[in-house]
Order: structure tokens, then sequence, then C-alpha cells
């Protein structure tokens, strides 16, 4: 027995030595292998799925954690690739996700707070460059129009250098810039998107005095994903939500909140104070969350702008104790989680 595992051991050292030789030597042929991966890896990326509604939280963050990606959420429905809300982080999770990014076919934003937009010059970019040769059509309330015209100058050079190197065939500037699809709610709600079985509508949210700030509604054959966005509670969004396979809805702590407006008082960081003191009043609580999505017979519960991230037991027991009297299935979302609507269900 000694012996064997004498043997055991010096196969062991043997083949550390060997592998340790062959990156030391040859490290070109290694590199040749890993890239070669890592492109058969990318090609194998998501693809779409007929037969349901497949939803990731990219971004579950908020401005108050740097611990994680700020708001985007990725939806594929039929053979269209969506992604609702661009905030930090969200581009370089999508890639590291090997979502793919050049088949984007369109962007989503429910209002104008950094954490929900700062990330959307570069994602009509990056998308570009990666080979998207489409259209890329972007959903807004008032202020995208505008948005969008800045970025024409702000992507100006950038646009330029990458045709100059490349050459026009390869870097097509036609699909260089997002196109503006801005839309003003009368009554609501409104259709903004009506397609191949495919429809969205937006609805105006609570997010006083952010406005417009609105939520989306996606349906598609009987199934039903609704995104509140930045919003207090609100019945319009548990209206639109009634009977959904899936609600993604914002959420705050402000049980939490409320105690670290005390500790950043005693240490007179007035600032800081205000401000969390500020935020509470346009966000909703879990508990609140759950009494509505109760009464609305939601399906699927997932909570995401989560503020704090439960990065902590402390902070995730918290969470825990508030959301347990949800009758359907409840999830705390993380960065990069993944949530199916079954079509034929
Ligand atoms: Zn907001
Ligand atoms: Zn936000």
């Amino acid at each position: 027995m000694e012996s064997l595992a004498k043997y055991k051991f010096s196969f062991l050292i043997l083949t550390i030595y060997i592998s340790l030789s062959f990156i030391i030597f040859f490290p070109e042929k290694i590199s040749k292998y890993l890239t070669n991966f890592t492109i058969e890896k990318n090609q194998n990326s998501l693809s779409f799925n007929h037969d349901e509604i497949t939803v990731f939280t990219i971004g579950t963050g908020s401005p108050l954690n740097t611990s994680r990606v700020q708001s985007g959420t990725a939806v594929f429905i039929k053979d269209k690739f969506f992604i609702f809300d661009v905030g930090d982080g969200v581009v370089s999770k999508v890639e590291e996700m090997n979502l793919p990014l050049y088949e984007l076919d369109a962007i989503f934003i429910t209002h104008f707070h950094s954490d929900h937009y700062i990330d959307l010059p570069y994602i009509i970019n990056r998308s570009w460059v990666l080979g998207r040769n489409k259209d890329l059509n972007v959903f807004g309330p008032k202020g995208l129009e505008n948005i969008l015209e800045s970025n024409i100058s702000f992507l100006e050079l950038e646009n330029k250098h990458r045709v100059d190197h490349h050459g026009a065939n390869i870097m097509n500037d036609k699909y260089a810039f997002g196109i503006s699809n801005e839309f003003i709610i009368e009554k609501n709600q409104k259709i903004i998107y009506d397609f191949d079985g495919v429809k969205i509508t937006a609805f105006n949210v609570d997010h006083y005095p952010v406005e417009p700030s609105v939520g989306y509604s996606i349906e598609y054959k009987n199934k039903k994903v609704v995104l509140s966005g930045d919003t207090k509670a609100n019945d319009l969004v548990f209206e639109m939500a009634k009977n959904a396979d899936l609600l993604i809805h914002e959420t705050i702590l402000n049980s939490l909140l409320k105690n670290t407006v005390k500790v950043l008082e005693s240490k007179e960081m007035y600032r800081n104070s205000h401000i969390v003191d500020d935020i509470q009043n346009y966000h909703t609580p879990p508990n609140e969350i759950v009494k509505l999505a109760n009464k609305a017979n939601i399906k699927t519960l997932v909570l995401h702008h989560l503020i704090p991230a439960p990065d902590n037991i402390i902070i995730k027991k918290l969470y825990e104790k508030q959301i347990k009297g949800f009758n359907g299935k409840v999830y705390l979302a993380k960065d990069g989680d993944k949530f199916i609507v079954k079509i034929n269900e």
C-alpha cells in the first residue's frame, strides 16, 4: 500500500513538472489552444429557444452598492433579444455571461437615473463593434431622443476610427447608432411594441420626482413578464402584472436604511444621511410587494435593484423575513441569474 502511495505521489509530481515545462517552453502552443477554446465558447453562446421566454437578471444592484452590476435585464423572446435598462457594468456582464450582444434587437429604458442608462452609449457601440449588422431600436420615455442625439457627437471619433481601420464593409456605420423610439404615455399605459405576436406595453410608475418613469409588460402567447422599473408601491404595476408568470420588481429595505441614516448622522455625515433618507420615499419595501403580489396572483416574483444588496447573512435574513408570506415562488435575484417561462404550460 505504501509503495502505491509513493508511486501516485511521484506520478503527480511528474505531471506537474511536465505541465509547467510545457507552459514555460511552449507558450505559443498554449495560447493558440486557449484562443481556439475562447472562440468556440463564444460561437456556442446562448441560442434562442422558441418554446420559452428566457430572462436573465444581468445586474441587480443599485447606486448604493459597488459589489453588483446596476440595473439590466435580458429577455429572449421568440427570435428577439431585448435588454431592459443598461446601468453601470451591464455591457461587461453581458459579455461575461456570453450573451450574443451582436444579436441585440432593442433596448428599453425605464427612466433616466444613471443606474438605468449610463451604459447606453457603450451598449450601442459595443454591440456594433462585435458585429451587429441590423438596426438597434431604443425605446424610452421623453428625454430619450435628446440623449441619442447627443450620442452621435459623443461616438463620432470612435466610429470614424473603427471604419478607417477595418473598412466600411466590416464596420457599416449605418448601424453605429441607436434608433430613437421615444414615447409619451397619455392614459397611464401605451403599447409601444406589437410585432410578430410579441406585445410590449409601457406604463407609468410612481418614482416622483423622477418623471416620466415607466415599467414594462411583455406578453406573448398568453404568457406575461412584467418589470416594475423604479417605483414606490404602485397599484398600476400590479394591475398590469395581474396573473403574470414573472414579475421583476425593485425593492428597498427601509428598516435597515433608517438605521443607516442614524449612524451617518451620529458621524456628522449629513450629506450622505440626507440622501439615504430621501431615497426611502420612492422605492418599495419587500413586505408591501408581497402583499400586492399575492392579491395580483403573481406566479413567480423576482426582486432585483435590491437596496441594499443581500450580500451578507444579516441583510439576507432581513429580506427573507419580509418575503416569506408570498404564495408563489420568490427569489432575491443575483447578477447573472436565469428565469424561464415555458410557453406551452
Ligand atoms: Zn431611479
Ligand atoms: Zn434605480
